[in-house]
């Protein structure tokens, strides 16, 4: 395959999958830092017959007609696909593959990390140390209890059910779940599928592990922060996406919900004014979910895989359809 040309978006692709391609394939690699911005790419896409996209930028009808008729593969380095317009790349004939499950644990450390971090006011406490606010005190700091809660995730898909695995460890009394429909998974995990207005309604810990679509964009809104208990906490690891940013920061204000917990936001990077950043109840993490060394190397190499399976003709180990 020597004269197959891949395109890879980002410099910073773990070698693992830079060597595994480079083995069958000539590479062209976005090296602008610290990283390539959407003119770099569509420059570099003119003739190759694949490409690596770790970008955050949106994979459309403009870069396929940039790469030209012969670009028949596209590997991402990702599990979301909110930034690719599917529909239009299977109507083209595009092999395309995402990478979930070698990432699922990591995504669950994340949420559980979140979890226990908002439920025991991390931030807060981080800023008593810092202002010399911090007192002894029986009443001072107190957070709530996962165990003997009931958690509620909307998408028990692949990160879902290793939360939900995660979770059981941590003595939740109850897990429930939302989503099109009700899941095999579900009933190993001894979790009950219900409406999503019933999790909103019942659940201490709600956690969105669901895709962004165009069904579940702004899904928690005003509405929903008024339906939830006020003493329940709001976990995404999602997309931010998903939650109408201005009405969490008001819910999170007036105390509707206890706290909230998010790996993901809007826009990202968040501005450092974000009102979200004044709050005491939330915990915000730079959408560090699939990032350890490990899952990133393992996402870059089935990418990878992906991509030589594809440009072989052999079905990829996971594509998108
Ligand atoms: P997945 O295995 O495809 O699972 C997604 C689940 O969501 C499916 O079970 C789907 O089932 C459900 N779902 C779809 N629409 C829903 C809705 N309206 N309400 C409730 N459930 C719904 O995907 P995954 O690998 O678990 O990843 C989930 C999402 O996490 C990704 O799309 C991505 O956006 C995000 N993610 C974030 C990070 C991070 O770094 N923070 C990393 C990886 C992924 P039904 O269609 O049957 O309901």
């Amino acid at each position: 395959m020597t004269e197959l040309k891949v395109l890879i978006t980002n410099h910073e692709v773990p070698k693992v999958a830079i060597d595994l391609l480079g083995e069958k394939c000539t590479l062209i690699i976005n090296e602008e830092k610290p990283y390539a911005n959407r003119e770099q790419i569509l420059a570099k896409c003119p003739g190759v017959d694949a490409i690596f996209w770790a970008s955050k930028e949106r994979l459309d009808a403009e870069v396929l007609d940039k790469a030209g008729p012969q670009m028949k593969v596209v590997g991402c380095m990702s599990a979301g696909l909110d930034n690719v317009d599917v529909e239009t790349l299977k109507a083209r004939g595009i092999k395309l593959s995402n990478t979930p499950v070698v990432l699922n644990d990591a995504v669950a450390d994340v949420a559980v990390l979140l979890a226990l971090g908002a439920a025991r006011r991390i931030t807060e406490g981080r800023r008593a140390i810092e202002q010399g606010t911090w007192r002894y005190g029986v009443q001072w700091q107190l957070g709530r209890d996962i165990s003997g809660s009931t958690v509620g995730i909307v998408g028990l898909g692949g990160i879902g059910q290793a939360i939900v695995t995660k979770l059981t460890k941590f003595g939740v009394s109850k897990f429930l779940y939302s989503g099109h429909k009700e899941k095999e998974e579900g009933k190993l995990l001894n979790a009950k599928f219900v409406t999503f207005d019933e999790l909103i309604k019942e659940s201490d810990f709600v956690i969105i592990a669901c895709p962004l679509t165009t069904e579940t964009k702004g899904l928690f809104n005003a509405t929903v922060f008024d339906k939830m208990k006020n003493t329940s906490i709001l976990i995404n690891i999602a997309r931010g996406g998903i939650v109408v940013q201005n009405d969490l920061v008001e819910a999170l204000q007036q105390k509707k919900i206890f706290a909230a917990g998010l790996d993901v936001m809007t826009p990202e990077p968040l501005p450092r004014d974000s009102p979200l950043l004044k709050l005491d109840n939330v915990v915000l993490l730079p959408h560090i979910g699939s990032a350890t060394i490990g899952t990133r190397a393992a996402m870059a190499q089935l990418t990878a895989q992906n991509i030589l399976m594809g440009l072989g003709g052999a079905p990829m180990f996971t594509p998108v359809y």
